[in-house]
């Protein structure tokens, strides 16, 4: 039937656009701070606080995808910079999307937080204390300066810091070298600015959305890239035991965890965290990505 071929187009579209993080709720910008995301090209989900997503459709069919999406380009091989010797192989030699890391290349499992520094990162980084657990936080550029005292906080806590790029551009992998290079240095700047020397090893493409030359402009940085092995898509606000049977299912030895402290209303995260994190920490050894 021609509904039945509709349906199932749109779901087929609907596909291509769930990349990870941030893509559902990437056309929200909050009216108050529209100055700041009104730029053309720029998206606007990482100054959505709260609102209610507009794009839930992808919510009543999340999907939990227990191993990473996307192409498995070609091997990029580090090329200058001082990548972190701490996870096995060199940057662009993982098993994600253009050789992006999905596993830590050990037994230990690594929990990411994606679009902060958000209001509700000071709430994660308060669960993580009280479990004596370590993480690591992929922050976006433009968000640093009014959140210093997050990132200040993220750093003395003993996490490691992850660029996320200066404007979560989901289309940064079509922008010019010159441009995805600036995504990520002045990202880089912002966050010195406030933690002056603190180690930037890590890069993560905006809704997983890698390329070729994005993975290796990021080695050319000294940044290794880091996808995901597990996505519960918390970013879709599903409610708090879906986003904890999808992490707790999902996490083996060596897992590299997606979660989102920012980007949105992570209220339901942030509860689903009070009984993922002492379920891993009892199961694996948990820790901040190195940057030695
Ligand atoms: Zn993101």
């Amino acid at each position: 039937m021609a509904w039945r071929r509709m349906a199932i187009l749109a779901l087929a579209a609907m596909t291509l656009v769930v990349g990870g993080c941030g893509t559902a709720h990437a056309v929200t910008a909050h009216p108050s701070k529209a100055p700041a995301a009104a730029q053309p090209g720029v998206q606007n989900d990482a100054v959505d606080d709260g609102q209610p997503d507009p794009a839930p459709s992808s919510a009543s069919s999340p999907r939990a995808s227990g191993s990473p999406s996307g192409p498995a380009g070609p091997k990029v091989r580090g090329k200058s910079g001082t990548p972190p010797a701490g996870l096995s192989g060199s940057p662009g030699s993982g098993h994600g999307p253009f050789g992006s890391m999905t596993t830590t290349g050990s037994a230990a499992v690594a929990l990411t937080f994606d679009d902060g520094p958000f209001p509700y990162t000071s709430q994660v980084l308060d669960l993580l204390a009280r479990y004596h657990i370590k993480a690591t936080f992929c922050v976006i550029g433009r968000q640093v300066a009014a959140n210093a005292e997050l990132i200040k906080r993220i750093v003395a806590e003993g996490h490691t810091l992850c660029d996320h790029t200066w404007s979560h551009d989901l289309n940064l992998r079509n922008r010019s070298a010159d441009q995805i290079r600036a995504e990520m240095q002045k990202t880089i700047d912002a966050i010195h600015a406030v933690v002056p020397g603190v180690p930037m090893k890590y890069f993560r493409e905006p809704g997983g959305m890698w390329s070729a030359q994005t993975v290796s402009i990021a080695v050319s940085l000294g940044m290794a890239s880091i996808h995901w092995a597990v996505d519960p898509s918390d970013w879709t606000r599903p409610p708090i035991q879906v986003i904890i049977n999808r992490v707790l299912s999902h996490t083996g030895p060596g897992s590299i965890v997606l979660m989102h402290d920012g980007g949105g209303d992570r209220s339901n995260t942030v509860v689903a965290l009070r009984t993922i994190l002492p379920n891993l920490v009892s199961r694996f050894t948990l820790i901040a990505l190195p940057t030695t």
